[in-house]
């Protein structure tokens, strides 16, 4: 329990990971939780000790970060061996996307989504057949927005708070709350599925990160990382289609097709799905063996039943683009910012305060600098039009030979500013503290 670190390297611990293999595979994530938790440490913690006593570089990994464990990297393999390592399992690919490294670009390649889901209905689950709360690697992937065992929508949010939840909990624990400690496994809620076109999508989805994850171990040994240029160029081929065409009816541009093809870039885990998605193929086969998969498609492209979402949620809309970059080069220009805050200029473009900062990030920050100086400007003009004007009411008061109490100076002042009669007292009483000194300082 004690765990000074580098007796990690000769101890074993036992940790058991759930159902790795099958589709409701533990993440990696959620096995360094359970690690901690072992050791009565945070899973932060942990990694910091594994980081120095194999002087293995993890870059400081920040709680927000540590998502990229269930994904593929650097810093996903590296912390692979040295989990592998210290819990003597060699089967720890099973519960991440580390293969994936091999076939998809890691340029914004997200395979896991950056904030952490869940499925209230395991969580009860797991509790009443008394096994360890766990999350599930399909509950990370990009875009998937059901749960594959339940095909019920996730949960991001904690049902008594709504705060988001961390994926690796200080505590170790995946079934509390990491904000209000109330348990996650709340059914009574469950969020919905709407039905609309996307929701085929999200079961087709669901189906075949089911299917990725059951053969991750498998695809590690075999992918290669030629297999999508291979499944293009035979795509191409056997169905007589140019590059231009095919790029048209996959919705993305010719030179990308063309690099694909090329074998000089690859394509991002989301974008892959998408196209399988469109070609009605499963992006597994593509991966297994891209000859078949090819031979196998479907003739009719791109005639799908469902709607596959034209753009993931993370990527670009030009015309609110547009729209944000117009509004906030317009407010730049002016002397002085007609809106209050970048809140007001989202409710203004009817869009929010995020997708503002996502599109038009160095803008938008120098715009919000702008009107927090603004406002500290503004407020400290205020304060000191308020104390001038209270020192004129106190001078004409002395002229007049009142006595200089409060309700005096109070019948006197309250009438000629803004102030709450709270804020007028507190004010009296730092003039009187400081008029000694201030004497006839203030003469307009
Ligand atoms: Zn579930
Ligand atoms: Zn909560």
């Amino acid at each position: 329990m004690n765990g000074s670190l580098p007796s990690l390297a000769v101890s074993t611990y036992p940790i058991r990971p759930f159902a790795l293999g099958t589709p409701e595979a533990e993440c990696t994530t959620s096995i360094l939780c359970a690690f901690a938790k072992d050791h009565g440490k945070s899973p932060l913690r942990i990694l910091n000790l594994l980081e120095s006593t194999y002087s293995v570089p993890l870059s400081n990994l920040r709680a927000r970060d540590v998502g990229c464990l269930n994904g593929y990297g650097l810093m996903q393999s590296r912390l692979e061996a040295l989990l592998s390592l210290v819990t003597k399992r060699d089967d720890l690919g099973a519960s991440n996307f580390g293969w994936a490294i091999k076939v998809f670009s890691t340029q914004g390649g997200l395979v896991v989504k950056r904030d952490r889901h869940f499925c209230a209905a395991c969580f009860l689950r797991m509790r009443r057949a008394d096994i360890r709360s766990h999350d599930l690697l399909a509950w990370q992937v990009a875009d998937l927005n059901v749960c594959v065992v339940d095909k019920t929508k996730l949960s991001s949010r904690c049902p008594k708070c709504r705060s988001p939840q961390a994926l690796v909990p200080t505590s170790g624990v995946l079934d509390l709350c990491s904000k209000c400690g109330c348990w996650l496994g709340d059914i009574q809620n469950l969020p919905v599925l709407p039905s609309d076109p996307t929701t085929s999508h999200q079961i087709w989805l669901a189906a075949e990160a089911s299917k990725l994850i059951e053969a991750s171990a498998d695809l590690q040994r075999s992918v290669h990382g030629h297999e999508v240029r291979v499944f293009v160029r035979e795509v191409l081929a056997g169905q007589k289609l140019t590059l231009e065409s095919l790029a048209t009816q996959l919705r993305i541009s010719p030179d990308t097709l063309g690099d694909w093809w090329k074998g000089r870039r690859r394509p991002r885990v989301a974008t892959w799905m998408r196209v399988c998605a469109l070609l009605g193929v499963s992006p597994l086969d593509t991966l297994r063996d891209p000859f078949l998969a090819a031979a196998q498609m479907p003739l009719d492209i791109a005639r799908g039943v469902w709607a596959v979402p034209r753009f993931g949620p993370r990527s670009v809309d030009q015309g609110l683009r547009e729209r944000i970059a117009t509004a906030v080069d317009e407010q730049l220009s002016l002397s002085k910012p007609s809106v209050d805050s970048i809140a007001e200029l989202a409710i203004r473009l009817k869009a929010t305060q995020s997708s503002l900062y996502h599109y038009c990030n160095k803008k938008v920050k120098k715009l919000a600098g702008r009107i927090r100086r603004l406002k500290t400007k503004r407020r400290w003009r205020k304060i000191l039009s308020q104390r001038r004007s209270a020192l004129r009411v106190l001078k004409r008061m002395e002229i007049e030979g009142v006595r200089l109490t409060r309700t005096a100076f109070l019948r006197r002042f309250m009438g000629r500013t803004s102030m709450s009669e709270w804020g007028a007292k507190e004010l009296f009483g730092e003039m009187m503290r400081v008029r000694p000194s201030e004497g006839t300082g203030d003469s307009e």
